[in-house]
């Protein structure tokens, strides 16, 4: 991957419960809030040990919305969530392969 597909360019709002990134590769992603807050690998909610996922599904709110979306350096994202969870960080390759998984608009190759 090369560096430009793990770079953005641009954050946006998509409604309430979607983000929006724009990356230097020239592709675009739209990323439901939900996914990202299930893709949290913070230490409550996967096991620093074995690497088990510790987040149960069924207790992120269909409507889970992100109350601040703050970068982290240059490297990531730190998101705080309405359920009060805020101890995760997204590094952008993360988001990026993330937002591959649900197809981007261009250049989203399996
Ligand atoms: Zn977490």
């Amino acid at each position: 991957m090369t560096s430009a597909a793990t770079t953005a360019t641009g954050l946006r709002r998509v409604g309430e419960q979607a983000l929006g990134i724009t990356w230097a590769d020239g592709a675009e992603s739209t990323l439901p809030l939900r996914e990202i807050r299930l893709a949290c690998g913070c230490a409550v909610c996967v096991n620093e040990v074995t690497g088990a996922p510790q987040l149960d599904p069924d207790t992120v709110p269909a409507d889970i919305g992100a109350v601040r979306i703050a970068p982290v350096g240059h490297y990531a994202l730190t998101f705080t969530w309405t359920d009060g969870h805020a101890t995760g960080i997204y590094p952008w390759e993360n988001l990026r392969a993330l937002a591959d998984g649900f197809g981007a608009t261009q250049d989203g190759g399996a």
